[in-house]
């Protein structure tokens, strides 16, 4: 089964599908992250990214898609996969949709994690990572328990250049104009389901295990 989790920045995402991956036993495949390790790496699609993550802006469709298409065709995705942060246009959801057809496959399920933007932007302001192991704390709900020591490998956590608060308003103003059409795309094509992303990770995975399960589609 291939599901996607849709949502505004900061939304929790990330955070849901890796738990989803683990309970589905399937990959997770999230092109936020796998920029940011080109971009550590140094490569040229790290350079390439960097550019445009750095400034709030998407990275092209084209090269995107090129690396979700790579991902999907590893034998672990036979299966499906869990996509957090992909398809963020049309564009995008269009070649997805003619690359799976062309499989034999779809996207099965599109959650919408639904959440306030005043929480969101909050949010992404304390949120700091641990730049080696990728862990993420909240400084006010969950902040690492030694400083700003990660607490599973000790590197200091950082702010993510993206998290910077005029990066933020960027990010939600290309989530609007970009992403959110995708939540009518979707909704037309019948495949879409809300979950809201609220009270936690606890309760927002929940929320979204009710959701697959109640799911009428
Ligand atoms: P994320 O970790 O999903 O918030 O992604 C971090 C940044 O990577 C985004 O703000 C975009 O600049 C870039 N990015 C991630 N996924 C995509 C995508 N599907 N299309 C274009 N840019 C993306």
């Amino acid at each position: 089964m291939i599901i996607m989790l849709l949502g505004a920045p900061g939304a929790g995402k990330g955070t849901q599908a890796v738990k989803l991956a683990s309970i589905l036993d399937i990959p997770h495949i999230s092109t936020g992250d796998i920029f940011r390790s080109n971009i550590k790496e140094g490569t040229e699609l790290g350079k390439l990214a960097a550019s445009y993550i750095n400034d709030g802006k998407l990275v092209p469709d084209e090269v995107t898609f090129s690396i979700v298409e790579d991902r999907l065709k590893k034998p672990d995705c036979d299966n499906g996969a869990i996509l957090d942060g992909f398809p963020r246009t049309i564009p995008q959801a269009e070649m997805l949709d003619k690359f799976l057809a062309s499989e034999g496959k779809k996207l099965d399920i599109v959650i919408n994690i639904v959440i306030d933007e005043n929480e969101i932007v909050e949010r992404l302001s304390q949120r700091r990572v641990c730049p080696e192991c990728k862990a993420t704390y909240h400084l006010g709900h969950r902040p690492p328990k030694n400083g700003l020591k990660c607490d599973f490998c000790g590197t200091e956590v950082i702010l993510r250049d993206d998290d910077q608060p005029d990066v933020i308003q960027k990010r939600f103003k290309e989530y609007h104009e970009s992403t959110e059409p995708l939540i009518e795309y979707y909704k037309n094509k019948g495949n879409l389901i809300e979950s809201q992303g609220v009270n936690g990770i606890e309760q927002s995975l929940n929320n979204t295990i009710k959701a697959l399960i109640n799911r009428k589609i």
